[in-house]
């Protein structure tokens, strides 16, 4: 089928706004630097997984699915925007969530439980998600099982069309950046954005900065991922391992910091930077660790001609109790806050 055809449910708002951010280039040798907001894409506070849901949640739909599962971390946005998009669908969202079940929620578990979902916790998710969905069944549910992320070869439309929207918006305002950049967690997002940088003949080339320590042969295993989907599209286009740009820092300070969701001051640092300079709010686990990447690579001249910052959501882990306590230090420590 053509991918312009492919159907889809509307839970977004769109085009989301594309904004310069002329003090923060102004700090940064006077690179152009823009903002992609797909942090306002709704529903539930938004993001990245919203594009991908909307070709996800049809596919579910079609297929006559009552259900949908999905797996992750306990703070996941993905599990968080899946549940608003499930409930809005009328289908039962089931999130499957790493490691022992919490005594306390915050950040992205407030919103799920606020929102009825049920939450089941594994140090084995696989197994847990084929059990949940055996004891559905056998109840007469049909549940639609999505990996993390979202990154199947359905999720992954939602990233490709996004391509379009973004030339259309930087042609109406004759804006010429030479880069596009993005985190990568389960590569959907990515992997979407290469495809349909290609398809489409976009001006600019697509750079990923991991949230996580690079996996073996990752560049190949994202390419035949990108040619899988091309085949089953009829995209005609092939990505080869070497036009997969993934930036991942110097090896002894990685923009990763130590691993996926854990605190990190350099990340934190980021995040106070842009919200200092242009009132915007990243969050701790992959647009701050993104963003911080995107700093470094302007001042080491990388970006020049410009950049689009593909600003993906997550600010609700924020209000994530380990990364809450882990920012009081600096917040106090460099806040005006006094009584009088
Ligand atoms: C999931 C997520 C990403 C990463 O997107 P992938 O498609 O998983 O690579 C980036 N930012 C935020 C806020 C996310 O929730």
């Amino acid at each position: 089928m053509n991918i312009l055809e492919i159907p889809r449910i509307r839970l977004g708002y769109y085009p989301t706004p594309l904004e310069a951010l002329p003090r923060l280039s102004a700090a940064h040798g006077g690179t152009p630097v823009y903002i992609k907001r797909d942090d306002m894409t709704g529903p539930a506070t938004g993001g990245n997984k919203t594009r991908k849901l909307e070709y996800i949640l049809r596919e579910a739909l079609d297929q006559g699915c009552t259900a949908i599962l999905t797996l992750g971390g306990p703070q996941t946005n993905h599990g968080r925007t899946t549940v608003a998009a499930a409930i809005q669908c009328g289908l039962k969202p089931v999130l499957v969530l790493g490691g022992k079940r919490p005594d306390y929620l915050s950040g992205n578990l407030t919103l799920d439980a606020m929102m009825g979902a049920e939450l089941i916790f594994s140090e084995d998710r696989e197994a847990a998600a084929r059990q949940v969905i055996a004891d559905y069944e056998r109840r007469g549910e049909k549940v639609y099982c999505m990996p993390p992320g979202g990154s199947n070869s359905t999720g992954v439309l939602g990233y490709i069309m996004m391509i379009p929207e973004l030339m259309k918006q930087l042609e109406e305002r004759d804006l010429h950046p030479r880069y596009l950049l993005c985190a990568v967690g389960s590569q959907g997002t990515y992997n979407g954005l290469l495809l349909g940088a290609r398809y489409f003949r976009a001006p600019f080339e697509v750079i990923g900065i991991p949230v996580a320590p690079l996996e073996p042969h990752q560049a190949e295993k994202m390419a035949a991922f990108m040619n899988e989907v091309s085949r089953r599209y009829d995209m005609g286009v092939t990505i080869a391992a070497g036009d997969v740009r993934l930036c991942a820092g110097p090896g002894d300070c990685p923009y990763t910091g130590p691993a996926y969701s854990v605190p990190d001051p350099e990340t934190r640092r980021a995040m106070l930077e842009l919200a200092r300079t242009e009132g915007v709010i990243l969050d701790p686990v992959y647009t701050g660790k993104a963003f911080r990447g995107m700093l470094d690579l302007l001042d080491r001249g990388a970006l020049d001609g410009g950049v689009v910052f593909l600003h993906t959501g997550g600010a609700a882990a924020v209000w994530t109790r380990e990364h809450l306590d882990a920012a009081q230090s600096d917040l106090l420590a460099n806040c005006t806050i006094c009584e009088r």
